[in-house]
Parts: C-alpha cells; structure tokens; sequence
C-alpha cells in the first residue's frame, strides 16, 4: 500500500477519493463495532474510521492498534456526520473510511504522551528526544529552522555569494572562549581544535578573491551553559570584501525585511534603529537592549550629588553613579514584599540594595523620602524622573557596571512583569562603536572586545599603542527582542597594523608569529580591505518560534550540564583508544573500560 497522500493535508477537496495514508497513532477510541483512530503524520492528524459493518477485517485489525503504533490505512474520504466537524483541524470536515490497514511497526507505551500540552523534565524529553521530536511545536520549529535557513541561502545566492566549507579540525587560537579540543592520533601530543567560528578562514577566502562568502555552520565553544548557549551551535557566516560597512549593513536589513516576511509573515522597515554601544548602556544597561518597551534608565548623578542621602553621594564620591527606572503605574501593586523580591534580583548583578520611592498625591513616600524633602531635590527628581501619582521609582547608586547590569536586569524582568512587550513585535536595531578592548583586571591585560582581527577605526588607529582604552572599533552587532541575535566588523587587512593590535592584546613578536603566523603571512600577498558579519541561527529561529530555549529549535541538543542524555555523550573511551592516542587520564585511569 503505497501512501498517496499526506495525513494533515487531507482537506474536503479529497471528498469521495479513495486514499493511502501513513503515521503514528495519535489516539484510539474504540466505540464497539466502530473504532475512531487520529492519524499523526509531520502535516497534521487525519481521523479514521473503522466500521464493523463496512469492513469487519480492518475493524479486528484496528482492535489490535494502540498509541504511536504505525499504521497504513486505505480507504475513502468521506464527511464528518453532521455536528461532528472539527473546526481545530485542518482535516476536520472529513474522516477516511477504512477499508484496508496494515500494522508496519507496532509500539511500546510511551514515556509521555505525545503532545503539547504534556508536561515532560527536559532530561526526560532529551533522552526519549525522539518521541519528543515528535510533538507538533516541535515539528513546527525545525520546519521553522528549515525555512529560515532556505532564506538566507536564497537571499546570498543571489546576491552572488558562495557557500564554501572551512574545517572543523583546525588549530587552536584564541577567539575569546574556551576550545574544544581533538587529539591527533597520527601526531601524539598535538591536539586540533573544533572551530569557535570560520572567522580566520572566511578572511583567508577573501584573500584568494571569493569575494562574497557564506557558510551554514557549526561552531564549538566550551563555555558554561545558558538558554541561550549550546557547546555547538550553528552560525550563517558571511564575509564580504570591498564594502563599506554601511553597505553590509544595509545588505543585512534587506536579507532581514525579506526573512521576517517570508516566515512570519511580518512587515519590518528598514533602515533599522542605530545605537551606540555607550547609549544602549546608558539608556538600557545593556548592549543588548530589548526595544519593545521604553523605561529607559534615568541619570541621577547631579540631583544626588546635592541631596543629603549618603547613598547616593558616596556612590558618586567613590567614582560611581546613580540611576533609576520609573515604573509607571506601580506603586499600588508592589508592595514592600515584592519591593524585597526586586531587591534580590538587584542584588544576583552586585547591587548592594535597590532604594526605591513611591510617587503619591502628598508627593515622594518611602523609607529613603525624608532626604529629598530638603531644598529642590524633590522637585528636580519628581521632574527629571517624568514621576507622576501612583508610580514606583527604583534607584541604584554603585559602580557603572553593577547600577547598569541590575538596573537593566530589573527593566527587563518588570517589562514581562507587567506585561509592557507587545509579544508579536520584531525590534530589530544595531549597536554600533563599540570598544576595540576591554580591559581584564583579573589578568592585567586588554582583550579584544569583538576579535582580535577587528579594525580600529582609521582616526583611532593611532590611539593604539598610547591610549589603547579609549579606541573604538568598526564592529556592529544586530541585536532582536534583548537578544544579541549577530555581530560581525570591518576586519584588519594590513599586515602592519594586525601585529600592533596582537601586540596590544600582549602578544609577543614570536607567540603572535606562532598562532596567527599563516594569517599575517598571507597578508604580504595582496589581501583586500574586508568585512562581516555572522548570526547565532539557533537564537534568531528561537526567537521567531517565540521559545526561550535554543534548544527547543535544535533537534538533539546538549543539557544543562554539557551533556546528551539520549546517547550518554560525553563517554567514558576504553584505556585502548586512550593509548592509540598516546594519552593517560589523571587519577582516572580505573573508570576507563
Ligand atoms: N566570527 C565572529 C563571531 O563568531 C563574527 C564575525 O565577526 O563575523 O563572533
């Protein structure tokens, strides 16, 4: 019985057609002489009916038929009788009659239900991931990923970019996170390193004049896990040469504009908001800001520089600042008792405490009021706050970090609690003039903010070796919905000028030699000005399925803990593998098998 037409698309234009369909057993109802099965197939679920009357050998064989059984049915499309329709479904103004069936795979009970609704532990979904898999949301999200991905790769092909593959074993360098490593068994003691990105190859590529390169790719990075992060993850990389960076970007919106209409079937303008990474800090505390919603953070420093609260003007004394967000409309519904639950969120980004104010008729109340009854103080911040009647005022006074870290957090967090984000919008915005390098106090030394082959800008090029704190880079990030969803730059491509920043990221002559010697090198031979950009995949699909894990849209993906419970992966590897390797665990070798 060969299938000739999908379950879930089985609509009353197939009225009175005779059909051969497949899937999993959704669910059975047997009513005595009639058994009602839901079909499931990745389209949909289609019913079947088995009627003693009309085919007593299909009904025995239906009888037989349980949940997630896969079956083969024949048999003619006929309607629902009347009242029986189901408006729910795509299928749900027919039924198929059947008059033939035939058990291909019979079924265990599975560990849960197979639906949406079924609340399920995610070790749980990740070891049985393919039952889970077979969930409709989750069915719906790797479609979702699959479009997305088809986009872009329409969307560069025509404009003429080439889908080239760089390796996964490659060497180790540093690009910011943690490598993962691979042993080399031919070459004992020498390890590859899976690729944290195609960033060094994609720039060799527009050396050899592929001029316009992408790539659908997997990058490995060992970093503590979030929702948002996966050991690997699948980036679209894009590199490009002799552009602007104004022209990529502006090439980016397009591909993007064209993205959420074909997917979702949204209308978004471009050009897209630009922020400097210094705005989105101070506006949103984060450079990552979610602009669905305004309560931007409010600048304190010179109404707490002249109010007796000691809070406040030690903050500003110790070289900090003070900020606060007004909650419009809230006083009423946070009480102390939520004020304290705000407090500790505050407090998880190093916030000493969270001093807050409630606007009413009779003017400021609240614990710390008494101090801006003095003098102007009051009436400044009432004003510089925009604080009416019924509004809550929260402030941190701290260092720059902690006050824009908790306060960003805390805006995010009410913008949910009170529901502030319109959950439909896209607000898609680039965070441009970051920072070629950040400071690391822990290792005394400067990081670059983005990658070490980012370019300064051409008027700070020469702040480099002097004043290396205050060069800004031409990099840019795109962030969607708080979610950094992109970043990429205009890169080095002078020979010269790439060993000054590794000299000023602290590598000597020779250790920058050793670890990006092929790279200078190729700069000798003609290498064009360049730029790029790369997306994180699995967040820009995460966020258009409206999930809040990626791995809702990865099909099998890590846990928490770095691990895969379906396979057990990371595994223990037998003492011979190890030896072949030329390797000896520490203190482990007895767990070896
Ligand atoms: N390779 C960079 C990254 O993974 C992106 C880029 O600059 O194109 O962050």
């Amino acid at each position: 019985m060969e299938r000739t037409a999908y379950c879930g698309q089985i609509t009353s234009k197939y009225k009175e057609q005779h059909v051969t369909v497949t899937g999993w057993v959704q669910k059975r109802r047997d009513l005595g002489g009639m058994i009602f099965i839901d079909l499931r197939d990745r389209f949909g679920i289609v019913q079947v009916v088995f009627n003693s009357d009309k085919n007593k050998e299909a009904l025995e064989i239906a009888e037989k038929i349980r949940s997630e059984f896969i079956i083969s049915v024949q048999g003619q499309v006929i309607p629902r009788a009347q009242g029986q329709e189901n408006n729910e479904l795509n299928t749900g103004e027919i039924e198929i009659m059947a008059e033939k069936v035939e058990i291909l795979s019979e079924a265990k009970t599975p560990a849960f239900e197979i639906s949406d609704t079924a609340d399920i532990s995610d070790d749980v979904r990740l070891k049985y991931r393919y039952l889970d898999l077979r969930r409709p949301k989750m069915q719906e999200n790797l479609k979702l990923r699959h479009q997305v991905k088809k986009v872009f790769r329409d969307f560069l092909d025509g404009e003429e970019f080439l889908d080239i593959e760089t390796p996964y074993l490659t060497k180790s360098t540093p690009e910011g996170a943690r490598d993962y490593l691979v042993p080399s068994r031919v070459n004992q003691g020498k390890f590859f390193a899976l690729p944290q990105s195609p960033q060094l190859f994609k720039q060799l590529l527009m050396s050899s004049g592929y001029d316009r390169y992408y790539q659908i790719v997997r990058c490995f990075r060992d970093e503590d896990l979030r929702g948002d992060r996966q050991p690997e993850f699948t980036q679209v990389d894009i590199e490009t040469s002799f552009m602007e960076k104004e022209d990529i970007q502006s090439m980016i919106e397009k591909l993007l504009v064209r993205l959420v209409k074909e997917v979702k079937n949204v209308t978004i303008k471009a050009p897209f908001k630009r922020l400097t990474y210094k705005e989105a800090m101070e506006r949103f505390g984060s450079d990552k800001p979610d602009l669905r919603f305004d309560m931007e953070l409010i600048d304190l420093n010179t109404i707490a520089q002249e109010s007796s609260f000691k809070v406040f003007s030690s903050a500003l004394e110790n070289g900090g600042m003070v900020k606060g967000l007004t909650v419009k409309g809230a006083a009423k519904q946070f009480s102390r008792k939520n004020i304290d639950a705000l407090e500790s969120i505050a407090k998880i980004y190093g916030a000493k405490g969270l001093a807050w104010m409630k606007m009413t008729e009779e003017g400021l109340t609240g614990p710390i009021a008494k101090f801006f009854k003095e003098g102007d103080t009051g009436s400044k911040l009432v004003e510089t706050m925009d604080a009416e009647d019924g509004d809550l005022l929260l402030f941190v006074a701290d260092n720059k970090n902690v006050v824009y870290d908790a306060l960003g957090a805390l805006r995010l967090h009410l913008g949910k609690e009170l529901n502030l984000i319109d959950e439909s919008e896209l607000a898609f915005a680039w965070i441009v003039e970051w920072p070629l390098l950040e400071y690391d106090e822990e290792a005394g030394r400067y990081n670059a903010a983005h990658h070490p082959f980012t370019k300064p800008v051409e008027a700070d090029i020469e702040k480099l070796a002097t004043e290396p704190e205050n060069v800004m880079a031409d990099a840019y990030d795109i962030v969607l919905n708080g979610y950094e969803i992109g970043g990429g730059s205009i890169r080095i491509h002078k020979r010269a000028l790439q060993e000054e920043m590794l000299s000023a990221l602290g590598f000597s002559k020779e250790e920058a030699h050793k670890q990006f010697g092929f790279l200078l090198d190729a700069m000798d031979y003609g290498f064009p000005p360049h730029g790029g950009i790369a997306f994180g995949l699995d967040r820009l699909v995460m966020i258009l399925a409206g999930e809040n894990n990626i791995r809702e849209v990865i099909a099998f993906p890590k846990n928490g803990k770095a691990m895969d419970p379906l396979t057990d992966a990371p595994s223990v590897v037998s003492n011979d593998q190890l030896i072949d390797l030329g390797l000896r665990l520490k203190d482990k070798e007895t767990e070896a098998e």
